[in-house]
């Protein structure tokens, strides 16, 4: 049998700890702040004003606490916006090309009005799983691994701290203007994902099942083995793909694959013909507001 006076010091912590628990503040008192690593994901702008002086106190909202308004939502979503992206270069000189200035704009949009840009891994848990996901989904896609996305577009998706993929075109990798294997590797090293395009840009419906299949399969295995991973998405060169190419991906294993057909992606596409939305070059943010708008 416990003592009595055990039993106080019992009760004493645990109601301590439910007092902390629940708490909907953490008061930090600076300077122990500067020497602390504080989780500001959901603090608003007001918090990280350059005002704080040494004793000040500063109330910061609990993440532990469940009620807690300030939680970041977790959604089911039937539908997410896929953008497809191709070449970002200031010399914008065709339709696929968009300015980094034009870009940064539309990332910064994105920031603004608090859209998460995720994986293909967690779009495909978020359709076909019905896992949640954080608020505003979004899924950024650049197509045939041109070098100026490692130039112009991963910094500035680095500094948002954004997710990517690129699916690549493999026999041109290393070649002039195409990405190289290091900054592959390191892109990848920082949330940008790498997957198929096929090896050679074999517009797919026009090729037998044999060169199909070789064309998929040769740029998965240069993936596979240049990233450690395992390749199991496919984006369709110029959108085009027949029932042999349909017959393939499934035999590969491969768990989406894409097409520019224009749309939200959901499970209703059918999960080897995914729409996407594609992003021209427009002096007025309003277009791509609009497209990304249901
Ligand atoms: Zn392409």
């Amino acid at each position: 049998m416990l003592k009595f006076k055990n039993n106080i010091g019992l009760s004493a912590a645990l109601l301590i700890f439910c007092l902390l628990y629940y708490s909907p503040y953490i008061v930090y008192t600076l300077p122990s702040l500067a020497n602390e690593h504080v989780y500001i994901e959901n603090i608003s702008e007001p918090f990280l004003s350059d005002n704080l002086y040494e004793g000040e106190e500063m109330r910061i909202p609990n993440r532990k606490n469940t009620h807690n308004e300030h939680r970041e939502p977790l959604i089911n979503y039937k539908s997410i916006p896929v953008l497809m992206y191709h070449s970002i270069n200031p010399k914008s000189v065709n339709n696929l090309i968009i300015s980094p200035e034009e870009f940064n704009m539309q990332m910064k949009w994105l920031k603004d009005n608090n859209y998460n840009p995720i994986s293909l891994e967690e779009l495909y848990n978020a359709l076909f799983r019905e896992e949640t996901v954080k608020a505003n989904p979004i899924v950024l896609t650049f197509d045939d691994g041109y070098e100026d996305n490692y130039i112009y577009a991963y910094p500035i998706l680095k500094g948002y701290g954004y997710k990517a993929v690129v699916f690549l075109i493999t026999d041109a990798v290393n070649k002039d203007t195409v990405l190289k294997d290091y900054q592959i590797t390191e892109m990848y090293n920082n949330n940008i994902d790498f997957q198929s395009h096929t090896s050679n840009h074999i517009e797919l419906n026009t090729e037998n099942y044999s060169n199909q299949l070789k064309g998929i399969k040769k740029s998965q295995d240069y993936i596979d083995k240049l990233l450690n991973k395992k390749t199991e998405y496919l984006c369709y060169p110029v959108g085009k793909y027949n029932k042999d190419t349909l017959k393939i991906c499934s035999e590969l294993g491969i768990k989406m694959a894409f097409t520019t057909n224009p749309g939200f992606s959901s499970a209703a596409n059918g999960r080897y013909t995914m729409k996407r939305i594609r992003i021209s070059p427009s002096k007025d943010l309003n277009n791509f507001i609009n497209s990304i708008k249901k």
